[in-house]
Order: C-alpha cells, then sequence, then structure tokens
C-alpha cells in the first residue's frame, strides 16, 4: 500500500503515520525528518538545508526530489509524511510511482498555532520523546476540538529518557507564521492538483480528537477503500 499523508504543519501527521506505520507495516517515509537528521549528523546535505529549516522557508524542490526518489526505490509499502509539498514535487512522484490514497488531515489556523506553540521536544538527541502542554476544548465553524495535553510524568523530564524537554528551533512563533504561509502558497496547491487529477482517492479527517480517534477514522476509511478495491479485483 502506498499513502501520501498531507496535512499543515502541527496538524499531527508524524503522529499518525508513526502509528499508521506499526498498523499496516509501511515504510515511513518522513522528509522533515530525513532533513533534521541530516542536520543533526552535520552531514553536507544537512549543512546545505539547515538554514531553510531554521527560517520555516522549504527545501528546494530537486534536493528534496533527489532524496524521496533514492529512498522510494523498490518501496511497495509506504507512507508519505511531509512529502510532496508542491506541485512540481507531486508531478515528479506521479512519475515515479502510483499513490493509493491521500489522507488529508484540516484543522483552524487558531488550533495549529497553538498546538505547535505547545510541542515539547526531548533533548535527547537519541531519543524521539514528544510531548504537547495545550489543552483544547473549542468549537470553530462547527467543529469541535477536544485534545487533551500529553504530558510528561515528571515535570518536564522525557518519560523515556528522564532529559528535559525543549522546543523544536521551527516551533517558535514567527517561524510558525512562516511555516503556514508557506502552506498556504505552496501546499494547499498539491490538493487541488490532485483533485483536478483525479485519479487517487482522499481520505479526509479533521485533527479534532486525541490522535488514538483520528487514527481510527482513518483506518476505517482505509479498510473501506481496501474492500473496494479487492471487490475490483486491484490489491493496495
Ligand atoms: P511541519 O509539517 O510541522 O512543518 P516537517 O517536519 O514536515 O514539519 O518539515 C520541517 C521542515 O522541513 C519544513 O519547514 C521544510 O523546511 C522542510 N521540508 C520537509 N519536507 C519538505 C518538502 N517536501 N519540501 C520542501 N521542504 C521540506
Ligand atoms: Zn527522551
Amino acid at each position: 500500500m502506498k499513502l501520501i499523508i498531507f496535512g499543515p504543519p502541527g496538524s499531527g501527521k508524524g503522529t499518525y503515520s508513526m502509528r499508521l506505520r506499526e498498523r499496516y507495516g509501511l515504510e515511513k517515509i518522513s522528509t522533515g525528518d530525513i532533513f533534521r537528521d541530516e542536520i543533526k549528523r552535520g552531514t553536507i546535505l544537512g549543512k546545505k538545508i539547515e538554514n531553510y529549516l531554521k527560517e520555516g522557508k522549504l527545501v528546494p524542490d530537486d534536493v528534496v526530489i533527489e532524496v524521496v526518489r533514492r529512498k522510494l526505490e523498490g518501496l511497495e509499502n509506504f507512507i508519505l509524511d511531509g512529502f510532496p509539498r508542491t506541485v512540481e514535487q507531486a508531478k515528479v512522484l506521479d512519475s515515479i510511482t502510483k499513490i493509493d490514497a491521500i489522507i488529508k488531515i484540516n484543522a483552524h489556523k487558531e488550533i495549529l498555532i497553538k498546538k505547535i506553540s505547545a510541542r515539547r521536544i526531548c533533548s535527547n538527541p537519541k531519543c524521539d520523546g514528544n510531548y504537547n502542554v495545550a489543552d483544547i476544548k473549542k468549537t470553530i465553524e462547527g467543529i469541535e476540538y477536544i485534545l487533551p495535553p500529553l504530558l510528561p510524568k515528571n515535570d518536564m523530564k522525557c518519560d523515556k529518557c528522564g532529559s528535559p524537554l525543549i522546543q523544536r528551533d521551527d516551533d517558535k512563533p514567527e517561524v510558525i507564521e512562516e511555516r503556514l504561509k508557506v502552506y498556504e502558497q505552496q501546499s494547499k496547491p498539491v490538493i487541488e492538483y490532485y483533485t483536478k487529477k483525479g485519479t487517487i482517492p482522499f481520505i479526509e479527517v479533521w485533527m479534532n480528537r486525541p490522535p488514538e480517534e483520528v487514527v481510527e477514522n482513518i483506518v476505517k476509511s482505509i479498510e473501506k477503500l481496501k474492500s473496494c478495491s479487492s471487490n475490483r479485483n486491484q490489491s493496495i
């Protein structure tokens, strides 16, 4: 199965795709994670892209496409998190492989800003501990958000390794604004591109409940798609 998970910064793509990876045994390809790892390791690629991430700007298409092309070689089961983010990237992806479904996450900007500002990660570079201190109960345009915080057991120390929690560099207010602006300008058109193309089914969900519930909704939709396609003698 070949999936794309698509949504604005802070919509929980990383968390949902991690759970879908476990559920379906998919390879998770997150361009954001790949780039952060390259930067941490101080590689040539890392040095080249560092400033884009710091400023919340997109890494140039040719660099991203090269990285993803290499990762996708020979893969049959994967979920793409954070790619494609521009129409150019989407077009190249079409020429490389055939995607089975696009999971689209919706959320209001106000909620995204609250959620991103409240995100805390483990300061230990070897640990992937991830927390959120925001407690959100709010209804916007008929969408009821109930998003409890995800707190560590001990005062701002990671549950997994005990290291102090910190904020991701690009989760600071000025950078959040820039990332949301970039999403509006460059990534939203990707959805229009796929809508016009009309060949890949969409699974659309709101990020208005804790991850378990959102993922359950996604799984239900995937199962529905699978049973439809097996009726047509196709497998996904
Ligand atoms: P978020 O979705 O929360 O903004 P990601 O971890 O997906 O975070 O991405 C972090 C940063 O990595 C982006 O702001 C951008 O600089 C870079 N990046 C990730 N994926 C891409 C991509 N497909 N094209 C260009 N830049 C990317
Ligand atoms: Zn940790």
